[in-house]
């Protein structure tokens, strides 16, 4: 008996070796890189359609190897019998042990142990921090209230990288062709992101924290709360498969007055439109689902570039994920344009801010963001984008002239927090507000641009 319940154990750490060198091999074959802890916290706090498209993505490399694993199952429950009924037990076991060995890769069970710590960390710091901010105030302060009705827009995209929108000038697919056409509106040709995984950026967005203190953007509100103490009703307007939407991440989405999760892009202007109607000074935040792997996020009629990766699955091509991705961008752009045109058609003080996330990488079949701990440009070079009403050109043409002159300023996100808060001529308190860290200023703050990485630790210089 005991000498059974010693081979069952050995079958059975082997076994977990063998699945958590199956995660890793998963990344291996998907990404080129051993997957990193941040990736396994986003696949693990992911909506299920985020983690359904990426796994879809993944099974289409890594088939084979679950093919073969199949096999394995059927000569290890063959091992197990055999040695139940104490017969053959050491040839079964060699075989099965030798069918394992190609798929253990000594690293993996360190590697996602270590990835698995961080991940029940970052939960557990979100269960004990998420109410650390209670009695936190901007102390948010306006020399100046229009009159008039005012709506300012903060567009968070997703996964949209700069050099694949044509408005940029540089790109030979018209990618963009709606917001190439929208006047008064401006493209900064050198940000960066602060991270390449959206749940690093998007805390950081949204409290104006920079990577080297990550953490502590428990301890401060969200942007809401500033565009409140100066009397703007505030909203959140997300695609339900977003961070927001989730059970961990739900914190950031608390300090809006209203909230609302839609099914689809397309439902974000109807329910900005909603809004502007009832609303005389409105903060809305649209969080996109936009070009998120496996790039499905586009209609019929935006499959201009084939063969697509997701609309031709039986053709074997090396541009197929870009093409699939050029195709989402090209619904992205409609997306943004009527959220444009919504404002436009609103008559007030209107001001636009879109910023992506993070970008994407995509080299030929690979794909992702948030993969390597030395990532790539294409990760973190993406647009932010601003568009104002004429009605706001009118009310804050200094704004809009010094807007224009920092296009081709080296930026990064950690500038968007007060940029946001000066679009709408908000400052806040003096230990918060910091001079030269809105591109709405006449002279913008030199700034080393800094990445967190996907540990959520450790930040790199870029
Ligand atoms: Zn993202």
């Amino acid at each position: 008996m005991k000498r059974v319940i010693a081979i069952l154990s050995i079958y059975g750490l082997l076994l977990c070796i063998f699945f958590l060198s199956l995660i890793e091999v998963t990344t291996l074959v998907g990404y080129h890189n051993f997957f990193t802890a941040g990736e396994l916290f986003a696949w693990i706090t992911a909506n299920p359609n985020e983690t359904s498209d990426i796994a879809q993505y993944c099974m289409r490399f890594i088939l084979p190897y679950y093919v073969i694993c199949l096999l394995t199952f059927a000569l290890i429950g063959w091992g197990i019998w055999s040695l139940i009924r104490n017969s053959k037990t050491i040839i079964a076991g060699s075989i099965v042990l030798l069918l394992l060995l190609p798929f253990v890769i000594p690293s993996s069970p360190a590697n996602i142990f270590k990835g698995g710590y961080y991940v029940w960390r970052q939960i557990r710091n979100i269960r004990q921090h998420r109410n650390d901010n209670i009695y936190f105030k901007y102390n948010a302060t306006r020399s100046h209230v229009p009159d008039q009705r005012e709506i300012y827009v903060l567009a968070i995209g997703e996964s949209v990288r700069y050099k694949n929108i044509s408005i940029n000038k540089n790109y030979d697919r018209e990618t963009t062709p709606l917001l190439s056409r929208q006047t008064n509106l401006c493209l900064y040709s050198d940000y960066y992101a602060n991270a390449t995984l959206t749940q690093h950026a998007l805390p950081m967005l949204l409290t104006g924290i920079t990577p080297n203190h990550f953490e502590e953007h428990f301890k401060r509100k969200t942007i809401a709360a500033a565009f409140y103490e100066v009397g703007f009703k505030t909203a959140l307007i997300s695609h339900h498969a977003q961070l927001m939407n989730n059970g961990n991440h739900d914190y950031l989405a608390k300090d809006f007055d209203t909230l609302v999760f839609v099914a689809h892009d397309s439902l974000i202007v109807p329910e900005i439109n909603k809004l502007a109607k009832s609303n005389e000074k409105l903060f809305i935040v649209t969080h996109y689902f936009g070009n998120h792997l496996a790039y499905t996020n586009r209609t019929e009629d935006c499959l201009v570039w084939r063969p697509d990766y997701n609309a031709d699955p039986t053709i074997s091509n090396d541009s197929a994920l870009l093409n699939a991705y050029d195709n989402s961008l090209l619904y992205t752009d409609r997306m943004l344009s009527e959220a444009i045109e919504s404002l436009q058609e609103a008559k007030c003080i209107a001001a636009w801010l879109f910023v992506s996330d993070h970008g994407e990488y995509i080299n030929g079949n690979i794909c992702g963001h948030g993969f390597s701990y030395s990532p790539q440009k294409d990760e973190y070079h993406i647009p932010l984008m601003v568009w104002c009403s004429d009605e706001y050109k009118v009310v804050h043409p200094e704004k809009v002239a010094n807007a224009i002159k920092h296009q081709g300023t080296p930026i990064c996100a950690d500038y968007v927090f007060l940029s946001v808060l000066d679009m709408a001529d908000i400052r806040i308190d003096s230990t918060l507000q910091q001079e030269g860290m809105s591109i709405f200023e006449k002279q913008l703050k030199y700034k080393d641009r800094t990445l967190l990485l996907p540990d959520g630790e450790r930040s790199i210089i870029l």
